[in-house]
Protein backbone atom coordinates (compact mmCIF):
# COMPACT_ATOMS: atom_id res chain seq x y z
CA UNK A 1 0.00 0.00 0.00
CA UNK A 2 1.26 3.11 -1.37
CA UNK A 3 1.70 5.67 1.59
CA UNK A 4 -1.28 8.73 1.42
CA UNK A 5 0.01 12.12 1.13
CA UNK A 6 -0.62 13.53 4.23
CA UNK A 7 -3.02 16.54 4.55
CA UNK A 8 -3.41 16.13 8.72
CA UNK A 9 -1.95 19.13 10.47
CA UNK A 10 1.57 17.19 11.45
CA UNK A 11 3.19 15.86 10.56
CA UNK A 12 3.12 17.12 7.02
CA UNK A 13 4.33 16.03 3.66
CA UNK A 14 7.82 16.61 2.89
CA UNK A 15 9.11 16.81 -0.21
CA UNK A 16 11.41 15.01 -2.21
CA UNK A 17 14.38 17.51 -2.15
CA UNK A 18 14.52 17.37 1.51
CA UNK A 19 14.62 14.24 1.98
CA UNK A 20 17.80 14.23 -0.62
CA UNK A 21 19.35 17.04 1.37
CA UNK A 22 18.75 14.83 4.35
CA UNK A 23 20.68 12.09 2.89
CA UNK A 24 24.28 14.07 2.46
CA UNK A 25 27.33 12.36 4.06
CA UNK A 26 27.72 12.61 7.46
CA UNK A 27 29.84 14.84 9.64
CA UNK A 28 31.25 15.21 13.18
CA UNK A 29 29.48 17.40 15.03
CA UNK A 30 32.18 19.05 17.02
CA UNK A 31 33.95 20.03 13.86
CA UNK A 32 34.08 23.07 11.52
CA UNK A 33 31.86 21.54 8.88
CA UNK A 34 28.97 21.29 11.49
CA UNK A 35 30.01 24.83 12.88
CA UNK A 36 29.35 26.06 8.77
CA UNK A 37 26.32 24.14 8.97
CA UNK A 38 24.58 26.14 12.03
CA UNK A 39 25.91 29.54 11.28
CA UNK A 40 24.28 29.01 7.65
CA UNK A 41 20.72 28.75 8.90
CA UNK A 42 20.95 31.69 11.82
CA UNK A 43 20.34 34.17 9.72
CA UNK A 44 16.76 32.91 7.86
CA UNK A 45 16.36 31.07 11.52
CA UNK A 46 15.92 34.63 12.72
CA UNK A 47 13.99 36.13 9.76
CA UNK A 48 11.78 33.41 10.22
CA UNK A 49 11.26 33.50 14.06
CA UNK A 50 11.58 37.87 14.07
CA UNK A 51 14.56 38.12 16.31
CA UNK A 52 17.99 39.61 16.10
CA UNK A 53 18.54 36.87 18.95
CA UNK A 54 20.06 33.14 18.22
CA UNK A 55 18.01 30.39 17.15
CA UNK A 56 18.74 27.22 19.37
CA UNK A 57 18.06 23.86 17.85
CA UNK A 58 16.78 21.07 20.70
CA UNK A 59 17.05 17.23 19.89
CA UNK A 60 13.07 16.68 20.81
CA UNK A 61 9.99 17.03 19.49
CA UNK A 62 8.79 20.79 20.49
CA UNK A 63 6.72 19.24 24.23
CA UNK A 64 10.94 18.94 24.92
CA UNK A 65 10.98 22.68 24.95
CA UNK A 66 7.57 23.77 26.37
CA UNK A 67 8.35 21.19 29.47
CA UNK A 68 11.83 22.54 29.36
CA UNK A 69 10.36 26.55 29.64
CA UNK A 70 8.62 25.49 32.35
CA UNK A 71 11.75 24.35 34.10
CA UNK A 72 14.45 27.00 33.10
CA UNK A 73 11.43 29.93 33.59
CA UNK A 74 9.40 29.45 36.32
CA UNK A 75 10.27 30.40 40.22
CA UNK A 76 6.91 31.46 41.41
CA UNK A 77 3.86 30.63 39.69
CA UNK A 78 2.86 29.81 36.02
CA UNK A 79 -0.19 30.82 34.28
CA UNK A 80 -1.01 28.65 31.77
CA UNK A 81 -3.93 30.05 28.83
CA UNK A 82 -5.93 26.89 27.75
CA UNK A 83 -8.35 26.49 25.02
CA UNK A 84 -7.62 22.86 23.18
CA UNK A 85 -5.98 20.04 23.71
CA UNK A 86 -1.70 21.07 23.42
CA UNK A 87 -2.59 24.32 25.37
CA UNK A 88 -4.65 22.14 28.29
CA UNK A 89 -1.58 19.65 28.29
CA UNK A 90 0.80 22.49 29.26
CA UNK A 91 -1.38 23.24 32.77
CA UNK A 92 -0.73 19.59 33.04
CA UNK A 93 2.85 20.03 32.34
CA UNK A 94 3.88 22.61 34.67
CA UNK A 95 2.00 20.60 37.35
CA UNK A 96 3.91 17.43 36.53
CA UNK A 97 7.34 19.69 36.76
CA UNK A 98 6.11 19.92 40.46
CA UNK A 99 5.14 24.15 39.57
CA UNK A 100 2.46 25.79 41.35
CA UNK A 101 0.22 26.78 38.12
CA UNK A 102 -3.13 28.12 37.24
CA UNK A 103 -5.22 28.39 33.94
CA UNK A 104 -7.37 30.39 31.69
CA UNK A 105 -9.63 28.03 30.90
CA UNK A 106 -11.97 28.78 27.93
CA UNK A 107 -14.56 25.91 25.61
CA UNK A 108 -12.56 24.33 22.88
CA UNK A 109 -13.02 26.65 19.90
CA UNK A 110 -12.64 30.07 21.69
CA UNK A 111 -9.81 31.84 21.90
CA UNK A 112 -7.90 33.32 24.83
CA UNK A 113 -9.18 36.86 26.05
CA UNK A 114 -6.75 39.50 26.40
CA UNK A 115 -8.71 41.00 29.07
CA UNK A 116 -9.60 37.60 31.15
CA UNK A 117 -4.94 37.54 30.98
CA UNK A 118 -4.96 40.87 32.55
CA UNK A 119 -7.06 40.30 35.55
CA UNK A 120 -5.59 36.87 35.95
CA UNK A 121 -2.64 38.19 36.56
CA UNK A 122 -3.50 41.34 38.93
CA UNK A 123 -4.12 38.52 41.52
CA UNK A 124 -0.40 38.53 41.66
CA UNK A 125 2.41 35.73 42.30
CA UNK A 126 2.47 35.10 38.52
CA UNK A 127 6.21 34.78 36.79
CA UNK A 128 5.70 33.21 33.83
CA UNK A 129 2.66 32.69 31.18
CA UNK A 130 2.28 30.13 28.64
CA UNK A 131 0.59 30.56 25.69
CA UNK A 132 -0.30 28.46 22.30
CA UNK A 133 -0.12 30.92 19.08
CA UNK A 134 -2.74 28.80 16.86
CA UNK A 135 -4.27 25.87 18.68
CA UNK A 136 -4.04 22.84 16.40
CA UNK A 137 -6.98 21.51 17.96
CA UNK A 138 -9.37 23.97 17.55
CA UNK A 139 -8.23 25.50 14.65
CA UNK A 140 -8.13 28.71 16.63
CA UNK A 141 -5.51 31.36 16.24
CA UNK A 142 -5.20 33.28 19.81
CA UNK A 143 -4.79 37.09 19.33
CA UNK A 144 -0.76 37.10 20.29
CA UNK A 145 0.10 40.68 19.69
CA UNK A 146 -2.88 41.60 22.20
CA UNK A 147 -1.69 39.22 24.71
CA UNK A 148 1.63 39.77 24.60
CA UNK A 149 1.08 43.17 25.18
CA UNK A 150 -1.18 42.26 28.10
CA UNK A 151 1.88 40.26 29.87
CA UNK A 152 4.55 43.50 29.36
CA UNK A 153 2.52 45.54 31.55
CA UNK A 154 3.62 43.15 34.15
CA UNK A 155 7.26 43.57 35.83
CA UNK A 156 8.92 40.35 36.03
CA UNK A 157 6.23 37.88 33.79
CA UNK A 158 7.87 35.91 30.97
CA UNK A 159 6.08 34.95 28.27
CA UNK A 160 6.47 31.31 26.58
CA UNK A 161 4.94 31.11 23.07
CA UNK A 162 4.63 28.16 21.39
CA UNK A 163 4.44 28.40 17.79
CA UNK A 164 5.10 24.86 16.53
CA UNK A 165 2.02 25.24 13.48
CA UNK A 166 2.50 28.84 12.44
CA UNK A 167 6.39 28.65 12.71
CA UNK A 168 7.12 30.29 9.08
CA UNK A 169 3.64 30.55 7.96
CA UNK A 170 2.76 34.03 9.62
CA UNK A 171 5.09 36.11 10.82
CA UNK A 172 5.70 36.26 13.97
CA UNK A 173 7.72 39.41 15.73
CA UNK A 174 9.43 37.90 19.04
CA UNK A 175 11.69 40.88 20.18
CA UNK A 176 9.41 43.23 19.00
CA UNK A 177 6.30 41.48 21.28
CA UNK A 178 8.69 41.13 24.12
CA UNK A 179 8.22 37.09 23.65
CA UNK A 180 10.67 35.61 26.15
CA UNK A 181 10.38 32.12 24.82
CA UNK A 182 9.57 30.91 21.01
CA UNK A 183 9.60 27.75 20.00
CA UNK A 184 8.10 25.55 17.47
CA UNK A 185 8.42 21.48 16.34
CA UNK A 186 9.71 21.48 12.76
CA UNK A 187 6.90 19.16 11.55
CA UNK A 188 4.09 21.69 11.02
CA UNK A 189 4.44 24.55 9.25
CA UNK A 190 8.35 23.81 8.38
CA UNK A 191 7.52 20.57 6.47
CA UNK A 192 10.43 18.28 8.14
CA UNK A 193 10.28 14.87 9.46
CA UNK A 194 9.41 15.10 13.36
CA UNK A 195 12.32 15.12 15.71
CA UNK A 196 13.48 18.78 16.22
CA UNK A 197 12.51 21.78 17.63
CA UNK A 198 13.81 25.23 17.36
CA UNK A 199 13.57 27.97 19.88
CA UNK A 200 14.50 31.05 20.91
CA UNK A 201 15.17 32.75 24.43
CA UNK A 202 15.60 36.33 25.57
CA UNK A 203 18.04 38.09 27.85
CA UNK A 204 15.46 38.07 30.91
CA UNK A 205 14.74 34.35 30.44
CA UNK A 206 18.62 34.17 30.22
CA UNK A 207 18.36 36.00 33.58
CA UNK A 208 15.98 33.69 35.15
CA UNK A 209 16.69 30.41 34.28
CA UNK A 210 20.50 31.11 35.93
CA UNK A 211 18.88 32.11 38.93
CA UNK A 212 16.58 29.18 38.63
CA UNK A 213 18.45 26.03 39.91
CA UNK A 214 15.46 22.68 38.75
CA UNK A 215 17.10 23.07 35.21
CA UNK A 216 18.10 19.90 34.67
CA UNK A 217 20.84 19.09 31.98
CA UNK A 218 19.27 18.42 28.71
CA UNK A 219 17.31 20.98 28.14
CA UNK A 220 19.14 23.52 30.06
CA UNK A 221 18.67 27.14 28.11
CA UNK A 222 22.47 28.17 29.28
CA UNK A 223 23.98 25.03 27.80
CA UNK A 224 21.76 25.66 24.87
CA UNK A 225 23.45 29.46 24.88
CA UNK A 226 26.91 28.00 25.70
CA UNK A 227 27.14 25.94 22.66
CA UNK A 228 25.16 28.36 20.44
CA UNK A 229 27.60 31.09 20.99
CA UNK A 230 30.34 28.20 19.23
CA UNK A 231 27.60 27.43 16.64
CA UNK A 232 26.86 24.14 18.64
CA UNK A 233 25.11 21.60 20.69
CA UNK A 234 25.18 20.58 23.70
CA UNK A 235 25.00 16.95 22.84
CA UNK A 236 24.67 14.97 19.33
CA UNK A 237 22.04 16.41 17.36
CA UNK A 238 20.39 15.25 14.51
CA UNK A 239 22.26 15.95 11.52
CA UNK A 240 20.53 14.63 9.01
CA UNK A 241 17.26 16.06 10.23
CA UNK A 242 19.35 19.78 10.30
CA UNK A 243 20.67 19.07 6.49
CA UNK A 244 16.89 19.14 5.87
CA UNK A 245 16.44 22.13 8.12
CA UNK A 246 19.34 23.90 6.15
CA UNK A 247 17.05 23.26 2.68
CA UNK A 248 13.70 24.35 3.65
CA UNK A 249 15.47 27.48 5.82
CA UNK A 250 17.29 28.19 2.03
CA UNK A 251 13.34 27.44 0.44
CA UNK A 252 11.84 29.56 2.30
CA UNK A 253 14.34 32.73 2.10
CA UNK A 254 14.39 32.38 -1.80
CA UNK A 255 10.40 31.84 -1.56
CA UNK A 256 10.60 35.44 0.31
CA UNK A 257 8.79 35.35 3.57
CA UNK A 258 5.88 37.60 2.18
CA UNK A 259 4.78 35.51 -0.06
CA UNK A 260 5.16 32.57 2.10
CA UNK A 261 2.66 33.91 4.13
CA UNK A 262 0.48 35.07 1.21
CA UNK A 263 0.50 31.07 -0.10
CA UNK A 264 -0.64 30.21 3.24
CA UNK A 265 -3.57 32.66 3.23
CA UNK A 266 -4.40 31.73 -0.33
CA UNK A 267 -4.32 27.95 0.48
CA UNK A 268 -6.41 28.39 3.34
CA UNK A 269 -8.92 30.54 2.03
CA UNK A 270 -9.96 27.86 -0.17
CA UNK A 271 -10.58 25.02 2.10
CA UNK A 272 -13.12 27.94 3.52
CA UNK A 273 -14.68 28.32 0.11
CA UNK A 274 -14.98 24.62 0.09
CA UNK A 275 -16.81 24.21 3.33
CA UNK A 276 -19.10 26.88 2.91
CA UNK A 277 -20.04 25.67 -0.61
CA UNK A 278 -20.63 22.39 1.42
CA UNK A 279 -22.63 23.62 4.11
CA UNK A 280 -20.02 23.27 7.01
CA UNK A 281 -18.93 25.88 9.69
CA UNK A 282 -15.89 26.47 11.23
CA UNK A 283 -15.27 25.51 14.59
CA UNK A 284 -13.43 28.54 15.32
CA UNK A 285 -14.93 32.10 15.51
CA UNK A 286 -14.20 34.63 12.72
CA UNK A 287 -10.97 36.97 13.56
CA UNK A 288 -9.69 33.71 15.15
CA UNK A 289 -9.10 31.38 12.44
CA UNK A 290 -5.73 29.39 11.73
CA UNK A 291 -4.00 30.23 8.34
CA UNK A 292 -1.94 27.11 8.41
CA UNK A 293 -5.59 24.54 8.95
CA UNK A 294 -9.00 24.30 9.25
CA UNK A 295 -11.00 22.66 11.82
CA UNK A 296 -14.40 21.79 10.38
CA UNK A 297 -17.72 21.75 12.59
CA UNK A 298 -19.59 18.18 11.65
CA UNK A 299 -22.58 20.17 11.29
CA UNK A 300 -23.87 18.38 8.75
CA UNK A 301 -23.49 15.44 10.64
CA UNK A 302 -21.24 12.69 8.60
CA UNK A 303 -19.62 9.34 9.76
CA UNK A 304 -16.06 11.25 10.11
CA UNK A 305 -14.12 8.24 10.14
CA UNK A 306 -15.59 6.87 7.16
CA UNK A 307 -15.40 9.92 5.44
CA UNK A 308 -11.67 9.97 6.29
CA UNK A 309 -10.81 6.67 5.27
CA UNK A 310 -13.02 6.81 1.43
CA UNK A 311 -10.81 10.09 0.74
CA UNK A 312 -7.45 8.07 2.17
CA UNK A 313 -8.54 4.66 0.08
CA UNK A 314 -10.14 6.34 -3.07
CA UNK A 315 -7.63 9.32 -3.66
CA UNK A 316 -4.67 8.73 -1.66
CA UNK A 317 -4.82 11.96 1.11
CA UNK A 318 -4.79 11.98 4.34
CA UNK A 319 -7.20 14.48 6.55
CA UNK A 320 -7.99 14.52 10.27
CA UNK A 321 -10.94 13.39 11.52
CA UNK A 322 -10.63 15.76 15.13
CA UNK A 323 -8.16 15.71 17.50
CA UNK A 324 -9.26 14.22 21.32
CA UNK A 325 -12.95 14.78 22.56
CA UNK A 326 -13.91 16.90 19.61
CA UNK A 327 -13.00 13.48 17.25
CA UNK A 328 -15.68 13.05 15.21
CA UNK A 329 -17.81 16.81 16.03
CA UNK A 330 -15.12 17.92 13.77
CA UNK A 331 -12.32 17.13 11.21
CA UNK A 332 -9.24 19.11 10.22
CA UNK A 333 -7.52 20.01 6.62
CA UNK A 334 -4.24 21.16 6.90
CA UNK A 335 -2.22 23.80 4.39
CA UNK A 336 0.93 24.21 6.23
CA UNK A 337 4.37 23.70 4.82
CA UNK A 338 4.82 22.82 0.79
CA UNK A 339 1.31 23.06 -0.59
CA UNK A 340 0.25 24.41 -3.83
CA UNK A 341 -3.36 26.27 -4.54
CA UNK A 342 -3.28 22.98 -7.27
CA UNK A 343 -2.87 20.59 -4.60
CA UNK A 344 -5.13 21.63 -2.44
CA UNK A 345 -7.34 22.47 -5.08
CA UNK A 346 -6.69 18.41 -5.56
CA UNK A 347 -7.56 17.50 -2.26
CA UNK A 348 -10.81 19.97 -2.24
CA UNK A 349 -11.82 17.89 -5.86
CA UNK A 350 -11.02 14.47 -4.14
CA UNK A 351 -13.19 15.36 -1.43
CA UNK A 352 -15.90 16.61 -3.56
CA UNK A 353 -16.52 13.41 -4.92
CA UNK A 354 -16.48 11.42 -1.94
CA UNK A 355 -18.51 13.72 0.42
CA UNK A 356 -22.11 13.12 -1.36
CA UNK A 357 -21.91 9.41 -0.54
CA UNK A 358 -21.83 10.78 3.19
CA UNK A 359 -24.59 12.60 3.16
CA UNK A 360 -28.26 11.82 3.97
C1 LIG B 1 1.84 19.34 17.25
C2 LIG B 1 1.83 20.37 18.31
C3 LIG B 1 2.51 20.18 19.51
C4 LIG B 1 3.13 18.85 19.85
O1 LIG B 1 4.40 18.82 19.60
P1 LIG B 1 5.21 17.45 19.65
O2 LIG B 1 5.96 17.59 18.38
O3 LIG B 1 4.26 16.30 19.64
O4 LIG B 1 6.03 17.53 20.84
C5 LIG B 1 2.52 21.19 20.43
N1 LIG B 1 1.86 22.34 20.21
C6 LIG B 1 1.17 22.55 19.08
C7 LIG B 1 0.45 23.82 18.89
C8 LIG B 1 1.15 21.57 18.10
O5 LIG B 1 0.45 21.76 16.98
Amino acid sequence: MPKPKLFIPGPVDISPATFEAMSAPMIGHRGKDFETLYASMQPGLQAIAGTARPVFLSTSSAWGVMEASIRNLVRGKVLNLCCGAFSDKWFDVSQRCGKEAEKIQVEWGQPIDPGAVRAKLQEGGFDTVTLVHNETSTGVMNPLSDIAAVVKEFDDILLVVDTVSSFSAVPIATDELGIDVLLAGVQKAMALPPGLSVFVVSEAALARAESNTDRGYYFDFLEFAKNGAKNNTPSTPPIALLYGLQHMVETIMAEGLEARYARHEANNSLVHQWLASNGFEHFAPEGFRSRTLTTISNNRDIDVPGFVKAVREGHGFLINGGYGKIKGRTFRISNMGNETAESIQDLLTALNEVLPEFLG
